[in-house]
Parts: C-alpha cells; structure tokens; sequence
C-alpha cells in the first residue's frame, strides 16, 4: 500500500483573517424591526434594547425659547420596555402619586391624584425612530400629544398602535402597544 500525500493543504497555515459577512446577522442579532401586526408595515428602523428605560433627560421647558418637544427620552436606535402602568385609564389615587412614569403628577377637580391603569409592556422608542404614523387626537394637549388619552398614533392602515407624548412640559416618548406590534429581524 502506498502512501500518496497527494494534497498538502493542511501544512498549519493560518487562515487569513477577514470581518465575517455579516449576512447572518451575528452582529446585529438583538437589533429588531416594530412592524404593525395587522398589516406587517414596518413602523420603525433597526433597535436595539436597552436594560430598562432611561431617566427622562432635565430639561428646563419652561425656559426654552420656543415650545416644542423635550429632548427624547430612548436614543435614537434604542427601545426599552416599559414595567409600569402607562396612559389611559387614569383613576384617582389616595396618596400624592406620579401618573405614570417620568409625567408628574395630574390631579382632578377634587385635587385627587391621578395614576394610570393602563397596560404594562409598553415598547418605548424615541419619536424620530417611527415612521408611517398619523397623530390621531385623543386628548387635549398645549402644542404637542399626551398619553393621557390611549393611544394617539394610528398605522396607514388605520389600526391604532401607538402612544405619543411630546408637548412641551412632557418626556418625549414613543409607546408601541405590545398587542399591536410585532418585532421581526433587520
Ligand atoms: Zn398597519
Ligand atoms: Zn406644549
């Protein structure tokens, strides 16, 4: 029997090194797409999670030249979940709450306290993020929209899938309802 080293390939060269394609998404693996889960348009770019949402940034609205939204509260490129009750309902509360997180305080015309019901989850974005959105009027606000109401921010195909918050004295904030929105790969 001979023995033909026919081939000397494996000689321990080192294989050259070069960036791997990123086609199979390894380095983007935690960025995700929110499209409208009725009708699968996409609403946003590419996000990536953060642990938790940020504090709101300090702003000093009242001192800003002109009214208009806060600095955002997600960066551009992020989204964070939501834990606590957010928007609609509002219901009185016995003891000085916040309404909901990073709002300040509401209160009524019996000076109670104000606090959401609302749901939880909530996928916080920055408003810039999102596309494809019409602002649908669900409660009264200075120059911008409020969550007080439910959702305010309609997809094109009509479906309500959003909260916005951006007046002026408010953190400037984009919720997506978890039921209306689904995330899918870059
Ligand atoms: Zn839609
Ligand atoms: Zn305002």
């Amino acid at each position: 029997m001979h023995d033909r080293r026919d081939q000397a390939q494996d000689t321990g060269k080192a294989a050259p090194t070069h960036p791997a394609p990123a086609a199979d998404g390894a380095t983007e693996a935690e960025a995700v797409v929110f499209v409208c889960a009725a009708c699968e348009v996409p609403l946003t770019g590419p996000l990536t999670r953060l642990p938790a949402v940020p504090e709101a940034p300090y702003y000093e609205w009242w001192n800003a030249e002109e009214p208009g939204p806060s600095p955002p509260t997600v960066p551009s490129g992020c989204y964070a979940i939501e834990t606590e009750p957010y928007g609609a309902p509002l219901v009185a509360s016995e003891v000085p709450a916040q309404a909901m997180p990073r709002y300040g305080t509401i209160s009524n015309e019996h000076g109670q306290y104000l606090v959401s019901q609302g749901p939880r989850g909530n996928i916080v974005i920055n408003p810039d993020d999102a596309h494809g959105l019409e602002y649908h009027h669900a409660s009264s606000a200075c120059c911008g929209a409020t969550p007080t109401g439910g959702m305010n921010q309609l997809c094109t195909c009509g479906t309500p899938v959003a909260t916005l918050c951006s007046d002026c004295c408010c953190p400037y904030e984009l919720h997506l309802s978890p039921d209306r929105v689904r995330a899918v790969g870059p």
